[in-house]
């Protein structure tokens, strides 16, 4: 053995060095959480390289999120240095994206194409609709979630199967083909559109199938579990069966994006798929502390559609579990806050070590309220938000513009940002025109006087506006900078200027993340440029000439490669910064890990979901297989340190809540929260419950009981309540003059009597005096 092949191997354990040393052809290595399979992944990537000399654009590695992809190949760049710049680590995606703008001609787009994310597919729904007469027919909502799973399934309009009779399914048919061809005329795709065409084009032309398949000679997968059919397609194709080198690593515990058409069988059933796959097992989880595993398994081992497999551990069994009994959920935000104060003054873990997890993104305001009152710095890790942000969508919009004037979309986001005059019925009328001539909104504004019924004002606003778009179209042609063009798209757009104008603390916000959109374009040229360094002073490996060996995205010019570096920010992706508490979805929290996590929420209803509950018998149902899959995503996460927190009232979705206790924690003995039944801490009470007795009165777990989650009568306030003696904990006891409104949050007016006086005060904070 010579020394890279030591060093690569020392510290991995049997069954992870038989996978990395595995010679070729496909591998499942099927294991449970932190048993080391990402590890394995990056393990197995360099020592191909290294070991066997394969060259590195030989090597596609996919995995799930940005992050996981960073990550990755931060790794690796550990591991092989510069020899790293020439991998493919990416997520499916962006792999997709690279590829698809290289062969742009085959469907029908050009280069330049753009990705429209969510909002901008729900406008192409909308309009697609309208020009159907369809707009009555179906929500957009519906339409455009059904169009997803056609293409998460694989399918374009044609290849849907519609049953005779099923008129939703003809209609949905219809839209998503007039969806598909709105989107081809803006020169734009969706999300699912990168994998779908891909996919589709490679059925279509074996050929260009064959120059990626000549290229990759290994293709290497992270949370398989997570596919869906179009991603499994796409890697049967870049790896066909039965002897690709495809190796695949995932757990079917941890599939939790049903949802978005994930499908477990594909893990399950890879060996058929793939006949003569070796299969490994790993069984030693280095990450968490016995306890938390235990707890773990206890949870997940209740589903009945699963390979069972025990993890073991040689690490300490750790602290117990922590449970966190709160009153409603400002106090939960408030306990948490506290508890991280505490752990960080203890000194031995730092705050980037800790995640706060939550099953629904509106849990994450209150928490954040609570972290920022006690000044805990912290990260929401959603991606997502900055470029969501509406000043933010408006310069994307222009950028995209300024490479590709057809996409309608975006035209219509700003034909009126900043404020220039043209009002909805000018906007109307030239999209109508546009549609007779079936021609792009930017062509028709080259000539705005043959819309019909405008008057001269409005012709004369659409010619300047035209006149806009068009000098910055031809200011991207000839750029070799992102920032240069966004600096150049805010003067002459006046986004910024429009903003500081108005003056308001919002509005000086909004101005300053316009800047902060133009540093993020400096920062991006600045690590391409570096980039493009590093390539250029490595030596080249011999190609054979047959190969296209080019870095798949290197002739995308700057500003696309910037602006499709936006569009794939998934909302799983924000960096987790340093020295802060990470706060995000449990979704968003797969394959990572902390020395401390609080999941928060867990309750029935919220965590498990309240979509999981209904149904005859929940317990035996997908979801809420899926929802505790989740939770045992949730524990393993954790190295040291789990608390678990639950509300025993909570308003969510501007809704006030009692929920029992979830499930799932009935499922962990109280041994694992260092508690016995007869020294179970009793909850605060919340104000407008009345007391009741609560107990953890079963044998195997401990059971809280759930009458004391129900509302007190307060709780629904309707009919006639005046004369009603009730009491409040700040102000006594006194009697119901007037409601106002009706439930939890009925504005109740009381005469306390006394210095008190009459109040007007909210229903729930009351209780039957
Ligand atoms: P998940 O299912 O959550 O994605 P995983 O199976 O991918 O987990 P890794 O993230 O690869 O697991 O590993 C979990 C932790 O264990 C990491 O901190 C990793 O560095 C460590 N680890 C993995 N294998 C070994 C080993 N053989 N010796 C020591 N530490 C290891
Ligand atoms: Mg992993």
């Amino acid at each position: 053995m010579n020394a890279h092949e030591s060093a690569l191997l020392e510290d991995l354990n049997p069954p992870q060095r038989e996978a990395v040393l595995h010679i070729g052809g496909p591998l499942l290595v099927l294991s449970g959480a932190g048993s080391g399979k990402t590890r394995v992944i990056t393990r197995r990537v360099a020592y191909l390289v290294k070991v066997h000399e394969v060259f590195p654009w030989r090597i596609l590695a996919v995995t799930f999120t940005n992050k996981a992809a960073r990550e990755m190949r931060e790794r690796l760049v550990q591991l092989l240095g510069r020899q790293a710049n020439d991998l493919v680590v990416s997520t499916f995606h962006s792999a997709a994206a690279m590829i698809l703008r290289r062969e742009a001609e085959h469907v029908g787009l050009t280069r330049s194409f753009v990705i429209y994310d969510d909002g901008d597919q729900l406008n192409v729904v909308k309009r697609a609709m309208r020009e159907a007469g369809l707009e009555q027919s179906m929500q957009p909502r519906d339409i455009l979630s059904r169009i997803d799973q056609e293409k998460n399934a694989a399918r374009l309009p044609e290849d849907m199967e519609v049953e005779p009779g099923d008129e939703r399914g003809m209609l949905v048919r219809k839209v998503y083909h007039a969806y598909q061809e709105r989107l081809r005329a803006a020169n734009a795709v969706d999300f699912g559109d990168l994998l779908l065409l891909l996919v589709s084009l490679f059925r279509k032309r074996p050929e260009v199938l064959e120059n990626y398949r000549r290229r990759f000679h290994h293709v290497l997968v992270d949370e398989f579990q997570d596919t869906n059919p179009v991603q499994y397609a796409l890697l049967k194709q870049l790896a066909p069966p039965p002897s690709a080198n495809l190796v695949v690593v995932g757990d079917d515990d941890q599939s939790i994006y049903r949802w978005r058409g994930a499908d477990v069988d594909n893990i399950l059933n890879f060996p058929r798929q793939y006949p003569g796959a070796k299969v490994v097992k790993l069984e030693q989880n280095y990450r968490s502390d016995r306890n938390i595993l235990d707890a773990a398994y206890e949870v997940i081992r209740k589903n009945t559609r699963r390979m069972d497999k025990k993890l073991w551990s040689d690490r300490p069994a750790g602290q117990t579990l922590q449970l966190m009994l709160n009153r409603d959920e400002r106090m939960e935000a408030q306990e948490v806050a506290r508890q991280i104060l505490a752990l960080q003054r203890e000194g031995f873990i730092k705050f980037s070590s800790m995640a706060v997890f939550y099953r629904v993104n509106a849990q994450s305001r209150v928490l954040e309220e609570g972290l920022r009152l006690a000044r805990v710095p912290y990260t929401l890790v959603s991606g997502r938000s900055f470029y969501d942000r509406a000043e933010v969508r408006d310069a994307s919009a222009y950028l995209r513009l300024m490479v590709n004037p057809r996409s309608d979309a975006d035209l219509l986001r700003i034909i009126n940002t900043p404020a220039r005059g043209i009002g909805d019925t000018t906007v109307e009328r030239v999209t109508d025109y546009a549609n007779t001539q079936a021609k792009s909104l930017y062509e028709v504004l080259s000539e705005p006087e043959r819309v019909p019924a405008l008057n001269s004002t409005a012709v004369k606003r659409l010619r300047t506006f035209h006149g806009l778009l068009k000098s910055l179209h031809d200011f991207a042609q000839g750029t070799t900078d992102a920032a240069s063009a966004v600096d150049e798209m805010l003067r002459e757009t006046k986004l910024v200027e429009t903003l500081v104008a108005e003056g308001s603390d919002e509005s000086n916000t909004r101005a300053e993340n316009l800047r902060e959109f133009l540093g993020a374009a400096q920062e991006f040229d600045l690590n391409r440029a570096a980039a493009a360094v590093a390539a250029a002073s490595q030596p080249r490996e011999e190609v054979p000439p047959e190969v296209d060996a080019a870095p798949l995205s290197a002739d995308t010019p700057p500003l696309q490669a910037f602006l499709e570096q936006i569009s794939l920010v998934g909302d799983a992706d924000a960096e987790v910064g340093e020295g802060r508490v990470a706060l995000m979805t449990l979704h968003a929290a797969k394959g990572l890990e902390f020395d401390a996590v609080f999941l928060t929420g867990l309750e029935d209803g919220v965590f498990p979901h309240s979509r999981a509950l209904k149904g005859e018998d929940p317990d035996n149902g997908e979801e809420m297989a899926e929802e505790r899959r989740l939770c045992y995503v949730g524990f393993t996460r954790a190295r040291k340190r789990l608390f678990v927190s639950l509300a025993q009232c909570r308003s969510l979705f501007g809704e006030l809540r009692y929920n029992p206790p979830s499930r799932f924690l009935r499922d962990v003995p109280p041994a694992l929260f260092g508690i016995s039944e007869q020294d179970v801490p009793e909850p605060p009470r919340a104000v407008a419950t009345p007391p009741r007795k609560r107990t953890w009165d079963d044998d195997d777990g401990p059971r809280i009981d759930r009458s004391y989650s129900q509302a007190s009568d307060m709780e629904s306030v309707s009919g006639d309540v005046r004369g009603m003696r009730v009491r409040h904990e700040q102000f006594g006891v006194g009697r119901i003059v007037a409601t106002d409104g009706t439930g939890p949050n009925a504005k109740v007016t009381v005469e306390f009597g006394g210095a008190v006086g009459l109040k007007r005060v909210i229903a729930r904070f009351l209780m039957p005096g």
